[in-house]
């Protein structure tokens, strides 16, 4: 029956992490995967999710509505937009509660190609490769616009905004406002504006894709590029609360659509709950209930708001012991771009050569597109990561 069925390549990210595991060397570094761990290499439990959990405790279990837990998707609004945020304070935001980020950008993906159908979707080059994966699943062909200069490590701003321009009226752009995964490089605030200028010019439909709130300058900072669009214009923004709160597993999001008024947001909404209701019906409750405990909860929304800006701190010290230690080898390795780049990636600029090469001689893992997870140094690891990426550099 299912003899043609063609064999699944595998997920080239998760197939290295499941190469890393079977790794039987005791030294072996994970720098591959987006997760981010701590000092001693774990994953960590929040205190505040902690705390959450004891409060939540375990009762019974109904479904949650289609569009998930009211007092997570007011956590979301507040969070993604701001307390007093003019879209938010006249109702004019629809959000639901997802199956973390994938499942928000997953369902604003079903959402576009049943009501603005036809569309080409534009990802940046290179992005989170399930972008594609996504928006071609719910029937779009999705285009690239540049993003990545490799010569320089930064982003190739004229070329995003010449492809913008020139892109047909009304295209979906996918857009991550900040801590780009793979690069690691954000627009500043004034290329910020000036692409907001373009897209709203040419009419085009923006999906904003924040996987990382917090993991760059601040919660506030870095949902400032969202906050100042949706002040001028309609879009559509998926969030994770996977990184920024641990919460992998659990597949906590939300999906919010910033609409023109509180008429079109209550029917936007219900269409997003249709959307929901064909593909999983309703989001879980564990994760939901977690989520809205902490953000619903002045305490433990400071104190997780706290335990975020330690794990970016972290991250930048390591994003500094790394740039050290490699100087401290090499003067010839040029270290500005693990400096430059924010959140838990950095695109080394190895080739897939080099990668392999750290694998195979010291069991240290990176993506072959050389994107290094940077959230997997620590202090002990530190040293070898550093050896071992000068001597692939200047091999
Ligand atoms: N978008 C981007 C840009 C991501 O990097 C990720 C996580 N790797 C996601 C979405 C998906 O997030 P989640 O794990 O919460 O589904």
């Amino acid at each position: 029956l299912f003899g043609q069925v063609e064999p699944f390549a595998g997920d080239p990210i998760l197939s290295l992490n499941d190469s890393f595991k079977a790794d039987p060397r005791s030294e072996k570094v994970n720098l591959s995967i987006g997760v981010y761990t701590d000092e001693n290499g774990r994953i960590p439990v929040l205190g505040a999710v902690k705390a959450g959990h004891e409060r939540v405790g375990f009762a019974g279990r109904p479904y949650l509505p289609m569009e998930g837990h009211a007092i997570y998707r007011e956590g979301v609004q507040k969070l993604v937009f701001g307390a007093g945020h003019p879209a938010v304070a006249d109702r004019r935001v629809a959000t639901i509660q997802t199956l973390g980020g994938t499942g928000a950008v997953g369902i604003a993906a079903d959402f576009l190609a049943k009501h603005t159908p036809g569309r080409t979707v534009l990802v940046s080059d290179p992005t989170w490769e399930n972008h594609h994966g996504l928006f071609q699943r719910a029937g779009f062909e999705t285009a690239t616009y540049p993003y990545w200069d490799s010569a320089s490590r930064s982003v190739d701003f004229d070329g995003m905004i010449k492809a913008l321009e020139a892109a047909e009226n009304g295209s979906i752009v996918v857009l991550q406002p900040v801590c780009h995964n793979p690069t690691g490089v954000d627009l500043d605030e004034r290329q910020q504006d000036a692409v907001t200028d373009v897209l709203i010019a040419k009419r085009h439909i923006v999906v904003f894709d924040m996987a990382y709130q917090g993991f760059g300058n601040g919660l506030d900072e870095d949902a400032a590029f969202v906050r100042r669009y949706a002040e001028r214009a309609s879009c559509l923004v998926a969030n994770s609360f996977s990184k920024n709160f641990s919460l992998y597993g659990e597949r906590c999001g939300g999906l919010s659509v910033v609409c023109r008024d509180a008429d079109e947001a209550e029917r936007v909404l219900g269409q997003l709950k249709l959307a929901v209701r064909r593909s999983y019906s309703s989001p879980p409750m564990t994760g939901g209930l977690l989520v809205a405990t902490v953000l619903g909860n002045d305490d433990l929304r400071a104190q997780w708001a706290g335990e975020v800006g330690t794990m970016r701190t972290r991250m930048d010290a390591m994003r500094k012991r790394l740039a050290d230690e490699i100087r401290a080898l090499s003067n010839e390795v040029d270290v500005g771009f693990l400096l430059n780049q924010r959140g838990m990636f950095s695109y080394t600029g190895l080739s897939e050569a080099q990668v392999r090469a750290m694998r195979e001689r010291d069991g240290v893992y990176l993506v072959g597109s050389g994107r290094m997870c940077v959230a997997g140094l620590n202090e002990a690891n530190v040293p070898k990561v550093a050896k071992s990426f000068v001597e692939a550099a200047q091999a």
